[in-house]
C-alpha cells in the first residue's frame, strides 16, 4: 500500500476499486476473456467454495478472511466487467434492507420479503 496515502483514501470503495481495475489492466482481462461473465460466475461459484472449506472443515480466520477477499475481489471486478456502480447498488441496496422487517426462521434471523413455501 502506498505510504502517501491516509488510511481513510486506503480504505474507501473508490480506492479498492482502482486497485481491482489496476489488476484487471495488468493481466488484460478485458482483451482476455477475464470480464467474460459466465468465466466470473465460475470463479466465484470456486471462491464460494473455498469460504465453505474454511466453514465446515474448521479452518482458521485468517483463512476465511483471505477467501472472502478473494470473493469480494471478484465482486468488485463485476463492476468493472459488467459496466455498473457497485457502490451506488450497494447503498440502494442497504435502504431496501434498512425498510425490511425481520423473521425468524428455523431459530435464525431473516430480513428478506421472502414468505416461505407456498402449501
Ligand atoms: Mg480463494
Amino acid at each position: 500500500m502506498p505510504a502517501q496515502l491516509t488510511e481513510t483514501e486506503q480504505d474507501s470503495f473508490a480506492h479498492m476499486l482502482a486497485a481491482v481495475q489496476a489488476f484487471h489492466h495488468k493481466h488484460r482481462f478485458n482483451d482476455r476473456g477475464g470480464e467474460d461473465m459466465i468465466y466470473r460466475l465460475a470463479l466465484m461459484t470456486e471462491e464460494l467454495g473455498e469460504i465453505a472449506e474454511c466453514v465446515t472443515k474448521g479452518k482458521t480466520t485468517e483463512e476465511l478472511a483471505e477467501e472472502c477477499a478473494d470473493l469480494l475481489i471478484l465482486l468488485m471486478g463485476n463492476a468493472i466487467s459488467a459496466s455498473f456502480d457497485l457502490n451506488a447498488a450497494f447503498w440502494d441496496k442497504m435502504k431496501v434492507l434498512e425498510g425490511r422487517g425481520e423473521r425468524i426462521v428455523d431459530g435464525r434471523v431473516r430480513v428478506t420479503d421472502y414468505q416461505g413455501k407456498k402449501d
